[in-house]
């Protein structure tokens, strides 16, 4: 079976119907990229999936590595490997890399934290990232592109198996962007799964192996664009729903 499959998801805010019986179905081991324009809904389906929004909260189903899951809350999520990094990054300026990867999760030695073991597995969590900093640096004096690979690396110190990214380059510039893409098509050859939100056509040419479109909090389509590369007059038309060159 796929490793993710959501069925049928409605998620209602007042007087707002973020989503309106959404499909969603990701495969194991590949690049999913979810488009669609500004308040389409994809980051309340990502919302939904990773239980920021719990069980009881929406309606439909939830299907992944083939069982139905009622994820109460984020811990829930992460618990099972699905780890979303939000587009307001959640870091916190005044400490540092180390702290920050660990937060309420350090190891410990004799009921104390270990801060010597915490700063060897961040570097080596740092490494799979590609960043290279010393550990102890303060969030707030690195640039939002290395803040971006300290919650990936974060999301690896959780074990994640379904990594979520939320625009994750919308703030970062050509270099940064270009480092980010390069890593998804790593953790795929390690057989992490990803999907990313963008509504950036080159860079979902450049790594997705399907496309899920949104539109007015509907799924649209889903385009498996593997060794095609994606049309993208068939996306753009699935996300403003006509051709833009007609009227
Ligand atoms: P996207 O990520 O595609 O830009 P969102 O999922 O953020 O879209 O939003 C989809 C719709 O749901 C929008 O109309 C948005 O205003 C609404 N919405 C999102 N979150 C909330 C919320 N917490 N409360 C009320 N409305 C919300
Ligand atoms: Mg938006
Ligand atoms: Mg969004």
């Amino acid at each position: 079976p796929p490793l993710l499959e959501m069925r049928g998801i409605t998620k209602e805010f007042p007087g707002v119907k973020a989503l309106s019986n959404v499909n969603l179905v990701v495969g194991s081991g590949e690049i999913h990229a979810i488009c669609g324009e500004n308040g389409a809904g994809k980051s309340t389906l990502m919302k939904v999936l990773s239980g920021v929004y719990p069980y009881g909260s929406y309606s439909g189903s939830i299907l992944y590595q083939g069982a139905e899951t009622k994820f109460s809350d984020i811990r829930a999520s992460e618990n099972a490997g699905i780890v979303i990094i939000h587009q307001e990054l959640a870091l916190v300026p005044g400490m540092s890399i180390t702290e920050n990867i660990f937060l309420g999760n350090e190891p410990r030695r004799f009921g104390r934290i270990d801060w010597q073991a915490a700063n060897r597995q961040a570097l080596e969590l740092m490494a799979r990232v590609g960043l290279s900093e010393d550990p102890d640096t303060l969030i707030k004096d690195i640039g939002v592109g290395k803040q971006q690979l300290v919650e990936i690396a974060k999301a690896f110190a959780k074990d994640v198996k379904l990594l979520i990214l939320d625009e994750p380059t919308a703030a970062l510039n050509e270099n940064d962007s270009q480092h980010l893409l390069d890593l998804l098509r790593g953790f795929r050859s390690r057989g992490i799964t990803s999907i990313m939100i963008s509504h950036k056509l080159n860079e979902i040419e450049a790594v997705a192996d399907s496309i899920t479109i949104l539109r007015d909090g509907k799924s649209i389509e889903t385009i498996d664009v593997k060794g095609e590369g994606a049309d993208e007059d068939r996306i753009v038309r699935g996300m403003v729903g006509r051709d833009l060159n007609s009227r």
